[in-house]
């Protein structure tokens, strides 16, 4: 207890005093790159607009928080993060909060960090630099970008949970209706139009009647390495005249318990809790750490059930026009973006008419599936073979994306924009979506 007291003051006493300022604008970080040279490692976060950032170091273990203050990550860059690594750097987390974005770079070795601002020129916004030098050791070459990391091609990986079944059926409604059935048939529906879409694959939490626990659910996704959890119900209310359907994410205020269950459980444990191991920090700082790794995950959440509603539209009455946000425990899992759909109300005549449809469920399953790919499509995780596609195939070309503009495809190569006109014959900056640009080196 003592010792960790003086950690504690011995860490503010850091922090104080490694306060570096700059301006102070809203920016987005943009993108992250590592160079690793003989004895240093460089990152070089770039910025939208310059912004106000603070770096201290950390012991037991070794690490470096850099806090950008009023920055927000893009989606596609967070998705990236982990895979960045150098002799020195054994990762890259970070939280996304209200003040800003805090990335902690997990040393494997001790190194001393320092920070420069670089100013905008033609070519780049405003970077920050951070050097982690750790001394002589063998030289190196490696040079690894987000640009160089897609060549994994792993399909991303959707597990899809049936509310429900065996002993409990869920919700009991008009025409004898049972929500555990409705819910098992609309998910492997689902499933079925996930694996139909190449670079996908769907998991099924219960694929027959049978009876699952809430933590057996998200155990599943875990273990597939899900990026997304669905879970598909239907609601019942004692008014008949309730209905529509409804996509959910997780509120922050109703995690409290839930937060302090996992704390519990992750007690004198190595298993990681969002890709934050809590075996070496007392309750406190535990506790901290899975609050920002909760806050990243729920607006990823809230993106993926936007894509989703926007979709379902066509084919439901919705019940709310945007995603609503609550306390269920089955989306609590810190790690994973989770949303829950309730397809409807099997208390309402209409509504449960319309479910015990197969030409309904096949059309609704039709529109969630919709709704999910088009959402990873526009923010492909790195590794995966959509990303990889996305990128041409071989690194040296690139296939426009909806909202792409000449000079963010030529920043996110790191070439300049005249580089990237020249190498492909264009006399304006003007793209369209689907187009192959010829990626210059350099
Ligand atoms: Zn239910």
């Amino acid at each position: 207890m003592h010792t960790k007291f003086r950690t504690y003051l011995f860490n503010f006493v850091h922090l104080v005093l490694l306060f570096v300022a700059s301006n102070a604008t809203a920016a987005d970080v943009k993108d992250v790159r590592v160079a690793q040279q003989e004895g240093v490692t460089r990152l070089v976060f770039e910025l939208s607009e310059a912004s106000d950032h603070r770096l201290f170091p950390l012991s037991n273990p070794n690490r470096v928080v850099l806090d950008i203050n009023g920055s927000k990550l893009d989606v596609a860059v967070a998705s990236r993060l982990s895979a960045l690594s150098s002799n020195v750097l054994s990762r890259v987390r970070f939280a996304q909060r209200e003040t800003g974005v805090r990335f902690v770079l997990d040393l494997s070795r001790a190194a001393k960090a320092k920070s420069t601002v670089l100013s905008g020129n033609g070519t780049y916004g405003p970077r920050i630099l951070i050097e982690l030098e750790y001394g002589t050791s063998k030289p190196a070459t490696v040079i690894k970008s987000l640009a160089s990391l897609s060549k994994e091609k792993r399909d991303i990986v959707i597990a899809i949970d049936p509310g429900h079944g065996g002993k409990d059926p869920g919700a009991l409604g008009q025409y004898k209706v049972r929500e555990k059935d409705i819910v098992l048939s609309i998910a492997k529906e689902l499933a079925r139009r996930i694996n139909n879409v190449e670079g996908f694959k769907a998991v099924l939490t219960r694929s027959t009647d049978k009876y699952l626990k809430l933590r057996d659910r998200s155990r599943v996704a875990r273990e597939a390495n899900a990026d997304l959890m669905v879970s598909i119900h239907a609601d019942a209310f004692t008014k008949s005249s309730a209905r529509g359907a409804s996509v959910w994410a997780l509120s922050l205020s109703g995690k409290s318990s839930e937060m302090g269950r996992w704390l519990a459980q992750q007690e004198n444990s190595a298993d990681l809790v969002g890709g934050i191991s809590l075996d070496d920090k007392d309750q406190l700082l535990a506790e901290v750490l899975l609050d920002m790794s909760m806050n990243s995950t729920i607006q990823m959440s809230l993106n993926i059930g936007e894509s989703v509603l926007g979709k379902m539209k066509g084919v439901a009455h919705l019940h709310k026009n945007s995603v609503q946000q609550a306390g269920f425990v089955v989306l609590k899992s810190p790690d994973i973006p989770s949303i829950l759909i309730e397809t409807g109300f099997v208390s309402n005549k209409t509504e449960a008419k319309n479910l015990s449809s197969r030409t309904y469920r096949v059309k609704l399953a039709g529109s969630i599936s919709t709704g999910i790919v088009d959402y990873f499509t526009r923010n492909a995780p790195d590794g995966t073979l959509l990303a990889w596609k996305q990128r041409g195939g071989d690194g040296s070309s690139y296939v426009v994306q909806k909202g792409d503009t000449l000079s963010n495809i030529a920043r996110q190569n790191r070439v300049s924009l005249g580089a990237l006109r020249q190498a492909n014959g264009l006399t304006n900056d003007s793209i369209r979506i689907g187009q192959k640009l010829v990626i210059p080196a350099g």
